[in-house]
């Protein structure tokens, strides 16, 4: 195991690409502070717990901000030089124009585009003496000009709004040395991407790591795949 005293933030670290990603960046050596909603069911996490005393577990709704505050808070010691916003949420499948439900679409916005953006703020102080990175994990359906296909409107545009919300603070942090970046993991076999999906949540996540370990300031407000690749906004 690598040596390192790196720290990092996740959300969504109970299963899929999250946890594959937890995993790796205890592999290498890193301090984990790990959020899930519910860490008495996270199997997977705790036993990682049990390998790595590196790992911490928070429970974290990300849509309550109150308890995104009090976790910047009660971690307010903490520098983190990674912040990956991971957790997210499709919506309802498979239905069309004609007929989004909306209240769904906003509680898909709660978790894909306005936590992201609250946890950025509340852990703001937390990046700024490492000079460190803000990840979003967004998805390339958010781009505008990859979708040439139409529909998924619930999903599309909380990841379209999360790109842009990289962007401002982009903007708004590079010169203060902080890294905003957004992310498309691939089609990963997940309970989001499914069975069919293209490659698993380990191989994601060991690019988005690649990716992550490459960064320069000047990378900042870049939209990139898991294998570092532009994607267009
Ligand atoms: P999963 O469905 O496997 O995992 C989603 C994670 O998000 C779970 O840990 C889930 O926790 C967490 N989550 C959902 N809602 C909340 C909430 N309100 N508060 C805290 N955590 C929450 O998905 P993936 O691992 O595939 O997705 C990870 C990220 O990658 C997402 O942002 C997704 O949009 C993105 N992505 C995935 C793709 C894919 O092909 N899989 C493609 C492009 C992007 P819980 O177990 O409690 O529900």
């Amino acid at each position: 195991m690598a040596n390192s005293s790196k720290y990092l933030l996740i959300t969504g670290a109970n299963r899929g690409i999250g946890l594959a990603l937890t995993q790796i960046y205890l592999d290498a050596g890193w301090h984990v502070d790990a959020c899930c909603r519910q860490p008495f069911e996270a199997t997977d996490l705790n036993a990682l717990a049990t390998q790595y005393e590196s790992l911490s577990i928070h429970a974290l709704d990300v849509t309550d901000h109150a308890a995104i505050d009090a976790l910047a808070q009660s971690l307010s010691g903490k520098q983190f030089d990674l912040i990956l916003n991971n957790a997210g949420y499709y919506g309802p499948k498979g239905y069309g124009f004609g007929n989004t439900d909306m209240d769904e679409w906003r509680k898909v916005l709660e978790i894909n585009t306005l936590a992201p953006l609250k946890i950025a703020e509340a852990f703001y102080p937390h990046l700024l003496a490492t000079k460190g990175t803000f990840a979003a994990v967004s998805s390339k359906v958010g781009s505008m000009t990859e979708n040439t296909s139409g529909g998924g409107y619930i999903y599309r545009s909380s990841k379209a709004a999360l790109n842009s919300v990289v962007k401002s603070l982009s903007n708004d942090l590079s010169s203060q040395g902080i890294i905003a970046i957004a992310l498309h993991p691939g089609w990963v076999q997940t309970e989001m991407g499914g069975p069919n999906a293209l490659i698993s949540a380990d191989e994601s996540a060991q690019g988005l790591y690649a990716v992550l370990e490459s960064l320069e300031i000047k990378d900042s407000g870049r939209f990139l795949n898991y294998q570092g690749q532009e994607i267009p906004w």
